[in-house]
């Protein structure tokens, strides 16, 4: 296949953020996705992008569409005891949420993207990161090689590339699952509910006029076939419900148990490559916070390449120290809701959960400090 500058692997939202502004930018790339254009562009995952990534992709003329079509949110729910507590982030910050599905975002990526680009390839494998790298894979043609200044591993968090970083990874396991759900019912109120109840934590994310996202705390071991529709559907209504607060029930078009979990790679790159979004971090979508990472990742990334191909490394070499600030802030953030939605068996620790709500909603500091994180921002922590 010949050479390139930069070889990506993924095309999820970190990979096809760096393609797109690689490209934008002159700068030579091949992009080798798993799957298929069909099936990424249908692969529904993420919901709600903070408005400085949105901002970040505007800037690129990446954001059109989502721009024109993705709700905004400034307000979300907590519902426990059988109240509703409002909390108003966009008065508190000037930011919002975008609410635009993710494989929406990955269908613009693609149709942006004028590079080259590979779907459906087998057995990637890198060679010789230390010196000149290359990368060999196969799709229906036949096998390849394409040689390259770097690669990027953009490919997630069942990729391959982690594999080549000898990185500590460190993990946190939650212990509970939760079962992600979407129904085809309009969201049954304008923003998200996060509903703390003693059967368990329940979230409700609008998605769009027709689809809503569900969430339910449940056992880490229990598999869909423990979920049956009429069973969702009672635990949602007793875990979300108050008096003047309905949940609008439809058809369930996707139930999966999350294992609840997440890592961190102390390192992003190692010689020539270098790991943006999950292949090196893995947050739990308790904040929402996920594919924001990934983006931002990639915007680093993206810098330090270019900056490279102009004379100046700073960036790269800054590009871990760089990334794993936001991430780190992100978890804590992650750990800290997570207390808060799952409670905790030791009544003790469930005392100082419920203290910290209270303090959440009772002092406009707590809360401003609160809506920072939660909305997030472009500025490094
Ligand atoms: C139910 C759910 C809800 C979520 N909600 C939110 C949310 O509201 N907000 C938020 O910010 N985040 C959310 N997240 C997290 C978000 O979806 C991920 O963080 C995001 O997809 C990470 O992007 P990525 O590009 O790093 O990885 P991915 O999106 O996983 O992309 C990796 C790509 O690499 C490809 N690939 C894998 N292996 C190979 C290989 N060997 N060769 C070539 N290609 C390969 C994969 O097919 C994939 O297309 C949610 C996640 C889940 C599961």
């Amino acid at each position: 296949m010949g050479r390139t500058q930069v070889v990506i692997v993924g095309a999820g939202p970190a990979g096809l953020t760096l393609a797109n502004l690689l490209h934008q930018a002159g700068v030579g790339c091949l992009l080798l996705e798993r799957e298929t254009r069909a099936f990424i562009e249908q692969r529904p995952r993420a919901g709600f992008i903070e408005e400085w990534a949105v901002r970040e992709l505007e800037r690129h003329g990446l954001a059109g569409r989502l721009l024109e079509r993705a709700p905004q949110h400034g307000q979300f729910e907590f519902r426990f005891e059988g109240e509703r507590h409002s909390f108003n982030y966009v008065e508190l910050t000037g930011q919002r949420h975008f609410v635009y599905p993710q494989q929406e975002l990955v269908k613009d990526l693609v149709a942006a993207y004028r590079g080259e680009v590979r779907f459906g390839v087998h057995d990637v494998t890198l060679h010789d990161l230390a010196t000149e790298p290359f990368v060999t894979f196969t799709d229906d043609e036949g096998d390849h090689r394409i040689d390259c200044n770097f690669v990027a591993g953009c490919d997630g968090a069942r990729g391959v590339t982690q594999a080549y970083v000898p990185a500590q990874i460190a993990r946190h396991d939650y212990g509970i699952g939760w079962l992600a759900l979407l129904a085809e019912a309009p969201p049954s109120a304008d923003g998200v509910i996060f509903g703390i109840h003693p059967r368990g934590f329940a979230a409700h994310m609008a998605r769009t006029p027709t689809v809503t996202r569900y969430y339910l705390q449940c056992s880490p071991t229990d598999t869909d076939a423990d979920w049956s529709d009429e069973r969702v559907w009672t635990e949602l209504h007793a875990r979300l419900t108050v008096t003047d607060g309905k949940i609008i029930e439809g058809p369930l078009i996707e139930k999966r148990v999350l294992d609840m979990h997440n890592y961190v790679l102390d390192r992003m790159s190692h010689e020539r490559l270098f790991l943006a979004g999950e292949s090196a971090h893995l947050v739990a979508p308790i904040g929402a916070k996920g594919m924001n990472l990934a983006v931002h990742d990639s915007l680093l990334l993206a810098e330090g390449f270019i900056a490279h191909y102009a004379g100046d490394d700073s960036t790269l070499d800054n590009y871990t120290a760089a990334c794993l600030g936001r991430v780190w802030q992100y978890q804590e953030f992650s750990q800290w809701l997570s207390d808060i939605f799952h409670g905790s068996p030791d009544p003790f620790m469930n005392e100082l959960s419920r203290a910290r709500l209270r303090r959440l909603l009772g002092s406009r500091k707590a809360a401003e400090s609160f809506a920072e994180i939660y909305i997030g921002q472009r500025a490094d922590f």
